[in-house]
């Protein structure tokens, strides 16, 4: 388990350096998420609804095949179970459950490809609560499907039109909104990013993955822990939730995948630990893309929810005190990853998710070991990447 310091700091990555306008949101969050998170009756409901709303708990897959194949023990967390299709909905039922104990009526959030659109969107329905989706313009048109869905769901879409119209535009305008409308409205943050507490937050919502998977293993196996618990990452939040329990035991090795996109050398990528250096986004101090002059460079990711120019300060804490390692994987690499698991396990896994399991041919796992691969997501949304790579 890990938490930040009373100012958000892990280390010397995370913080909130924001616009001195968003400061009373801020604080007000700050001053009572710790108490509400912990207080009995939100537990209570958020447990009831994780469990009989998205599904869980996940089972813990033994891949037999899949073992068989590297000659090591793979154990799948099965992620993609979950209604809407991903881990992203265990993190929207908290911070709206969150949104109502502080009695707050509207919620705003920020989107890139879509999938945290939909899950806020879901949520927002469930609890009666207006929602507007802050969006690229250039991501509405590459994403029209999800589009669709927000508006089914009753969210409305906003563009955002500035700079390069695409995901750290629309968080712009979500933290404009916010400063506007500090009073009724609620900004759900989308992964283990932004200023404190978001990261804290956003962690400890997604901690269920991994206490799940820890349960579940001693359960299966007789064994306390796995050898290796491997994720993708973008922001980071799914690979925050399944390295929670482990990261104070040194004996369970921790690998994420993140997305190198065409290379790291291509300048098309979105690995910001392997390629970026540090500095300050979306109010947090941590790993991000940036170019000579300081300014954040679009990123690059065949899959559309890796494709983010920073990580969560928490990322950048483990990776420089040597806790995980943090491995590029192109998009080829994750491509043939997908469907290795397809062919072998029958289950079609999210593009993100196909990073995790790409690690499985960077890293040798002996006979005997025992890996745990979160999947995060489900392939459905890339059939049409699919379709176009493989010829189907
Ligand atoms: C959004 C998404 C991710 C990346 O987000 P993290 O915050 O890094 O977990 C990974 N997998 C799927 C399926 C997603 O939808």
């Amino acid at each position: 388990m890990i938490y930040p310091d009373s100012k958000g700091f892990y280390g010397e990555f995370g913080g909130a350096f924001i616009p001195e306008m968003l400061l009373p949101n801020i604080e007000r969050l700050k001053s009572c998420y710790n108490e509400i998170l912990s207080s009995d009756g939100y537990k209570q409901k958020l447990s009831s609804l994780l469990n009989d709303y998205a599904g869980r708990p996940t089972p813990l897959y033994e891949a037999s095949n899949l073992s068989s194949f590297y000659n090591t023990n793979v154990w799948l967390k099965r992620e993609d179970l979950n209604h809407t299709g991903s881990h992203k909905i265990n993190n929207t039922i908290g911070q709206i459950l969150l949104a109502k104990e502080l009695g707050r009526t509207r919620i705003i959030a920020e989107t890139g490809a879509g999938q945290h659109g939909v899950a806020t969107a879901t949520v927002a329905a469930l609890m009666n609560m207006e929602c507007v989706v802050y969006m690229g313009e250039v991501d509405i048109e590459r994403q029209a499907p999800n589009v669709a869905r927000m508006k089914m769901l009753g969210a409305e879409v906003r563009p955002a039109v500035s700079g390069s119209r695409t995901l750290k535009d629309a968080t712009n305008e979500a933290l404009r909104d916010w400063i506007n409308n500090p009073t009724d409205t609620f900004y759900i943050i989308g992964s283990v990013v932004g200023p404190h507490p978001y990261p804290d937050i956003v962690t400890r919502l997604q901690s269920v993955i991994g206490i799940e998977i820890e349960e579940h293993f001693r359960l299966k196996t007789g064994k306390d822990y796995p050898d290796y618990v491997l994720s993708c990452v973008g922001g980071g939040s799914n690979a925050a939730g399944s390295f929670f329990p482990f990261i104070n035991n040194d004996n369970v090795t921790l690998l994420g995948a993140e997305a190198a996109g065409l290379g790291e050398k291509s300048g098309k990528t979105a690995a910001s630990m392997a390629c970026g250096d540090k500095g300050v986004i979306h109010g947090s101090f941590t790993y991000l893309m940036q170019n000579d002059d300081g300014q954040i460079t679009e990123p690059y990711s065949l899959s559309a929810g890796l494709d983010y120019p920073g990580v969560g300060p928490l990322h950048s804490f483990l990776k420089v005190s040597n806790r995980a390692q943090y491995i590029p994987v192109s998009d080829k690499e994750a491509l043939d990853a997908a469907l290795q698991l397809t062919r072998l396990e029958g289950i079609v896994p999210a593009l993100e998710s196909a990073h995790a399991l790409a690690l499985l041919n960077k890293r040798e796992f002996l006979h005997g070991e025992n890996v745990v691969i979160t999947v995060s997501g489900r392939g459905d949304k890339d059939m049409q990447t699919y379709m176009r790579e493989f010829n189907l």
